[in-house]
């Protein structure tokens, strides 16, 4: 349902794009065919080309280099009205804002084109309060043989390659700076770029939407946890790190986790803290969902401060 919405919005984006983009061609269409010359000789233009078309039937050679030149000259008149009128050819002709997907979001292989993923994370992130992600390179932090992590790194790639049928929840834990955060934060940009949609926010983000979600009106509100739990990938940096003011945010939470835990919907969640800390901290129904031990995977870093290294 939540991500309904963004599609709808999207949809409406592009056929007011088209909308725009051909008014503009057609708005110069009708300088050129209210110009009376213009007009005379446009008309003279597809006379002499069906004139052309038949005497090529007929294979009347005289005719066909008589029509040749008429035509020339007629284009030429034409060209010399529209540069009077300041008119080229590329201003008749609808001006598209993505050239790969025409502005209908559908490239010609039939998937979404990326402007169309670009516009609806735009709108999720809008509607969120959140700014966009710029996601590290996968592969150049798995190469980095300083970080340690090459191993994990390379079993990670198992999970992106499964994705979305990967093992879920996946818990990565570990100390503060093991390098949990760049881990999902490059996962998280790999499976973006396979087109599926993502959000990652920290365990601070997330508890401000839940606050949104507590002062949007009703109605209203439905569209902050729906599009969390409707994306295809969820990832909670941090858990642990947010305030825990009343019960908003630990119902929410417990609502969110616990529907994509329904729907076998993937989630990764970073975190400092250990299994018995969550469960103290959020209570054993949560912890049990986090720490799913049927569906899930942890992967713990150990190690020292990789921050205090450099
Ligand atoms: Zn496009």
């Amino acid at each position: 349902m939540g991500y309904e919405k963004f599609y709808s919005a999207a949809e409406a984006h592009y056929s007011k794009l088209r909308r725009e983009n051909s008014a503009k061609a057609d708005y110069y269409l009708g300088i050129l065919h209210s110009d009376e010359k213009y007009l005379s000789a446009y008309n003279a233009y597809n006379a002499a080309r069906f004139d052309l078309f038949k005497a090529k039937r007929d294979g009347s050679t005289a005719k066909i280099a008589e029509l040749n030149e008429k035509i020339e000259a007629l284009k030429s008149e034409m060209r010399r009205i529209k540069a009077e009128k300041k008119i080229d050819d590329g201003m008749l002709l609808p001006h598209y804002s993505c050239a790969y997907c025409k502005d209908t979001g559908v490239t010609s292989d039939g998937k979404f084109c990326s402007c169309y993923k670009k516009f609806v994370q735009g709108e999720v992130l809008r509607t969120l309060g959140l700014t966009e992600r710029v996601y590290p390179d996968y592969d150049d932090l798995a190469k980095e043989s300083e970080n340690r992590l090459d191993a994990i790194y390379e079993k990670m790639r198992n999970y992106i390659e499964k994705f979305p049928n990967s093992k879920s929840p996946l818990v990565i834990s570990g100390e503060v700076g093991v390098g949990k955060s760049m881990l999902a934060l490059s996962t998280a940009g790999k499976i973006a770029e396979k087109g599926y949609n993502v959000i990652f926010l920290t365990a601070y983000e997330l508890h401000a939407v839940f606050l949104k979600y507590a002062s949007a009106p009703f109605g209203e509100k439905d569209v902050y946890v729906e599009t969390l739990t409707d994306c295809d990938l969820l990832v909670i940096d941090d858990l642990g790190c947010e305030p825990l003011l009343g019960n908003v945010s630990l119902q929410c939470l417990y609502g969110v986790i616990n529907e994509r835990s329904a729907n076998s919907k993937p989630f990764i969640i970073t975190t400092n803290l250990t299994g018995d800390m969550i469960a103290e901290r959020y209570g054993e129904v949560l912890f049990s969902r986090i720490f799913n031990k049927r569906s899930g995977v942890e992967i713990r870093i150990s190690g020292k401060d990789l921050r205090l290294k450099k």
